[in-house]
């Protein structure tokens, strides 16, 4: 899968990608990234891409022609007719592990971000097909919200995490929060890790596992709780989760 960055800040990008387990997965060619530098395409002296914005206020608003001609330039060298343009936006969608799945289906995405207070809105109706927003705060720019994208759908390409179940067992795959996890020393500060976890036994394990996670859900996501999609089997454990907490099924959480 292809990662095209628009951007002023190309540097940020690279630097942020090149470790860890997505630099691993560019170095092995299984995902690949192209940050382009906006300002390559401004036709000025000084190489500005922003101006004052029409209408008077604060700050200054990128300009639509380098900006859309570096999206032309970079989309004459895509293999798909269609990519996605994905503009990172606090006032678009918000991001979630179900778009991260959605977007990983594709071959290339184009991820555009703003600077100072965003981009010329002309450029932005012609050339976006979607606005993603990574919360509800504002950041100067969008790279570390492309960032944040880029990681998340990179997980989920085929390759790229070593032990392909990691993703699909972890918080947001299904319903549920992940479960806790222990690793050695089998002690710390004399809390031994729960003795299920060493007995060898891997249905239990699994049992204990998916107890852990409707308990910590209940606890801090109970919005994501849809009692409704559970199995007959998940629906059993959750009903005794309820009762050890004294709730009942359908009774509010809150
Ligand atoms: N004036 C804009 C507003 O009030 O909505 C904020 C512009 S912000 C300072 C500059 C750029 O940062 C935006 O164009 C966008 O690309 C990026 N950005 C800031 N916060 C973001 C968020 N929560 N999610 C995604 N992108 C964000």
């Amino acid at each position: 899968m292809k990662f095209v960055i628009l951007t002023l800040f190309p540097e940020m990008i690279r630097q942020a990608a090149a470790h860890s387990v997505l630099g691993r997965a560019i170095e092995k060619g299984i995902i690949s990234l192209e940050a382009v530098d906006i300002r390559d395409y401004a036709h000025n002296k000084h190489n500005t891409v922003d101006d004052y914005p029409f209408g008077g206020g604060a700050g200054m608003v990128m300009q639509a022609p380098p900006v859309f001609e570096a999206y032309q330039d970079v989309t004459s060298r895509l293999v798909s007719a269609q990519a996605p343009v994905i503009y990172m936006s606090p006032a678009g969608r918000p991001f979630s592990q179900s778009i991260a799945k959605e977007m990983a289906g594709y071959e290339e995405l184009i991820l555009l971000c703003g600077h100072y207070e965003g981009i010329d809105q002309r450029v932005l109706d012609e050339i976006v097909t979607d606005e993603i927003s990574i919360g509800d705060y504002v950041l100067t720019g969008g790279e570390l919200p492309a960032l944040v994208v880029m990681d998340t759908v990179s997980r989920l390409v085929d390759g790229v995490l070593g032990n392909e179940a990691s993703a699909q067992e972890e918080s947001f795959s299904g319903m549920w929060l992940e479960y806790p996890q222990y690793t050695r020393p089998r002690v710390f500060h004399d809390q031994p890790v729960p003795e299920v976890l060493v007995s060898g036994h891997h249905a239990r394990i699994e049992a204990w596992r998916l107890e852990k996670s409707m308990e910590l859900t209940l606890e801090r996501r109970p919005d994501l709780i849809i009692p409704e999609a559970m199995s007959p089997a998940e629906k059993k454990v959750y009903e005794k989760v309820l009762r050890k907490k004294g709730l009942q099924t359908g009774e509010p959480m809150v």
